[in-house]
């Protein structure tokens, strides 16, 4: 346990560790920088940077690099080494080497960017991005190189990135819920939303991947028969963990714990070889951070053990497919969570207050959350029956909307003696958390002191969707700080703005089954969006309220906003286009030349056995009619995929083109995967050229 204590972070240049290797004026200065965002001057960085690399050096580190985020989603990284020479060497070579590295290489760096998307945000002849240091994540150690998370931006200030616009994001929050803050007689005190992301993953054997070009180039199975057994006996869900599993849970933990990464809770998920990683909550920007990395060193140590984790949002077709839920607060720096009903009537109205401020945002910005999640992995789960539906709603709870409900209406509240509840006079009734948490369909469910948004998939950065609820969050509260900073009597105005917000967006609100069908209806009837793909959702990015709202908040300017929509179009074409390829691929090389071989074969039997042995060869004859027939079926499945992808290139415009692929792509690799998961049914395993569901979802022993 000691020994554990003392491994926590040690791989992390943080609080701790600056305070014990900067001079006090220099950390003070750090820290001061880290809270308020205050510019640190060079001469400081000169002095960081050195007990940065002494530290980074003790530890074994040869190397550093600048961490950022890139718009593809995933983590980048250039390492230089600390290395630098000195001294004449024999005709004018150096004669030595010192370790350095300056405060002006720590606060920035420049990197050829013209790789990395830009969505037309970076043309060809200025290629530089540059990166910048963001102290509020610490730096750390991994594989010998210093790791600096970063943000990534163009020579005009563009965000390159996710980080910077999530950074935006948090300033947005913090300056209108402080102004909040400051009404409800807060001074001093500074608001910052908290995240902790419960990641769901896959384990299968290495092997099944190797053989599985599918597993290999896209993540998911593009083709398999459903096996007999999968989830329906509910037996997988928090049951033993497997050794070899328990292993790679154990070699985990330690490396993220090292990591300084809060890793908590682990249990078996619903679908076998599926499984599950929480974190302790922590502020948004660390939390996002280290999801990336617990991502990437969940694919490493998985490799080490002769596996492979899956990310994927939807490998397997008939087992759940794997999301991440976002759980979000907003707090004080002082450790008062905003989102807490609070003991006294006051407390009360300040937590009515910010939960109507979650409400109205996400109402309003239903789309731009749908889009924040819109992967073309996340829209076989979005919708199906696993995951919440692609409508967005809100659960609250019974109890919670009860109170609601009263003060919309204006009415007696049942659980208090009958009384009118008047805000800021009264007391709310306390809401048992079990009773928050009894809806496991909704997008957006409220748990007690947090709101669990349920929609993300597996692999997304989570980035994406903080920022989206911080800047949408943000307008509501600059909203409510406008109207409540001038009003007379702060009371009423208060209960009018709650009663107000309520009645103008309980629409969103639904407390029954997300996958229930009629819920569908009634959300079109309630005018709730339903986007149910990723171009769908898209084609709504750059509508002008949502423009509107990242530029007033400063998190989004309309060229950075843009930049995003191309990307992500163009993304989901090439996703798409990839897996049909795919597909494709394995249909034309493997697949229908071991249905005709063993079609072939039975023809064979058929024959060999009716002439020697007289009898009618029912079962071959039939097969091999129906496999033959299945064949044909798979061949004309096949060439109406290659013409469907072929017909992109005729096709003008990013949106249309990611639409073409979702209308006629999709459908064609949908209509060929009928074919095959048929024949795969009728032929025998030796036969099959691609390992079964059953041998993937069973590999892990
Ligand atoms: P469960 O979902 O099983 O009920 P918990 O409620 O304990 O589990 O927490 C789920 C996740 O929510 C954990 O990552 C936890 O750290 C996180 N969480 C708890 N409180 C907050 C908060 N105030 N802000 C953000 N995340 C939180
Ligand atoms: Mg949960």
């Amino acid at each position: 346990m000691n020994d554990l204590t003392n491994r926590f972070a040690s791989k992390v240049f943080d609080l701790g560790t600056m305070k014990q290797r900067l001079p006090k004026d220099t950390y003070r200065v750090m820290l001061r920088c880290i809270r308020d965002g205050k510019r640190l001057d060079v001469s400081i960085a000169n002095v960081v940077a050195n007990a940065m690399k002494d530290w980074a050096i003790e530890q074994g580190a040869t190397h550093f690099t600048h961490w950022f985020q890139p718009m593809t989603g995933i983590t980048a990284e250039k390492h230089d080494s600390f290395i630098s020479p000195v001294g004449d060497g024999p005709g004018g070579a150096p004669g030595g080497i010192i370790m350095e590295f300056s405060g002006k290489e720590l606060v920035r760096g420049e990197s050829d960017a013209s790789s990395f998307p830009s969505g037309g945000l970076r043309s060809t002849f200025e290629a530089r991005g540059y990166t910048a240091w963001d102290p509020t994540s610490y730096a750390f150690i991994k594989d010998t190189v210093l790791y600096i998370p970063t943000a990534f931006c163009s020579y005009g200030g563009e965000a390159l990135d996710m980080k910077t616009p999530l950074l935006r994001s948090m300033e947005a929050i913090s300056r209108q819920a402080t102004r909040i803050l400051k009404l409800f007689g807060h001074e001093g005190v500074k608001a910052i939303t908290t995240v902790g992301a419960e990641q769901e993953y896959f384990l299968v054997d290495q092997s099944m991947v190797d053989a599985r070009e599918d597993l290999m180039l896209t993540g998911r199975t593009l083709f398999g028969t459903r096996p007999p057994k999968g989830q329906e006996l509910d037996d997988h869900y928090y049951g033993v963990i497997k050794p070899r599993v328990q292993a790679f849970m154990k070699e985990l933990n330690d490396e993220l714990w090292q990591l300084g990464i809060l890793a908590k809770t682990e249990h078996n998920e619903v679908a076998p070889a599926q499984h599950e990683l929480a974190p302790i909550f922590t502020t948004t920007n660390i939390s996002v951070d280290h999801n990336q990395l617990t991502m990437e060193l969940m694919q490493k140590v998985a490799h080490r053990h002769g596996m492979v984790c899956l990310l994927h949002e939807k490998p397997f077709n008939c087992v759940n497919g794997s999301g991440k839920h976002n759980n979000w607060s907003i707090a004080t720096d002082t450790g008062v969570n905003l989102l807490e009903p609070g003991a006294t009537p006051f407390e009360n109205a300040q937590f009515l207050l910010f939960l109507c401020a979650v409400i109205q945002a996400v109402d309003d910005y239903q789309d731009l959350l749908r889009i924040s999640v819109a992967t073309p992995g996340n829209d076989h789960r979005l919708g199906a029956n696993e995951a919440p539906p692609a409508v967005v709603s809100m659960f609250l709870g019974d109890e919670l909307t009860e109170v609601l409900e009263a003060i919309e209406n204006e009415a007696d509240y049942s659980g208090r003696d009958q009384q009118q509840l008047k805000i800021g006079v009264h007391v709310l009734p306390r809401f048992p958390k079990d009773s928050t948490d009894r809806n496991r369909t909704s997008p957006f469910a409220f748990t007690g002191n947090k709101f669990e948004f349920r929609m993300p998939g597996a692999s997304l950065s989570m980035a994406k969707p903080n920022i989206v609820i911080n800047t949408a969050v943000a307008e509501s509260l600059r909203q409510y700080a406008d109207v409540l900073e001038g009003a007379e009597d702060f009371t009423s105005a208060l209960h009018n703005l709650i009663r107000d917000t309520v009645r103008a967006h309980k629409r969103i609100l639904f407390n029954g089954n997300g996958y229930d069908g009629g819920w569908i209806h009634e959300a079109r009837a309630r005018g709730l969006q339903n986007l149910p793909t990723t171009p769908d959702a898209l084609a709504h990015l750059l509508d002008q309220k949502n423009i509107d709202l990242f530029e007033a908040h400063g998190v989004y300017n309309a060229a950075e906003l843009r930049s995003r929509y191309e990307i992500l179009l163009e993304n989901y074409a090439k996703v798409i286009h990839i897996e049909a390829e795919t597909l494709i691929d394995m249909v034309n090389r493997n697949i229908l030349p071991a249905v005709s071989d063993f079609s072939a074969r039975l023809c064979r039997n058929a024959l060999a056995k009716g002439n020697f042995a007289g009898t009618a060869c029912g079962y071959e004859k039939a097969r091999a009619k129906e496999l033959s027939r299945l064949s044909d079926e798979i061949y004309t499945g096949v060439n109406v995929l290659s013409e469907a992808i072929s017909a992109s290139d005729r096709v003008d415009g990013t949106l249309e083109r990611a639409m073409h692929y979702k209308d006629d792509v999709v459908s064609a690799m949908n209509a060929l995967r009928e074919g095959i998961d048929t024949a795969e049914s009728m032929m025998p395993a030796d036969a099959w050229p691609y390992p079964s569901y059953i041998d993937i979802l069973f590999s892990v022993k």
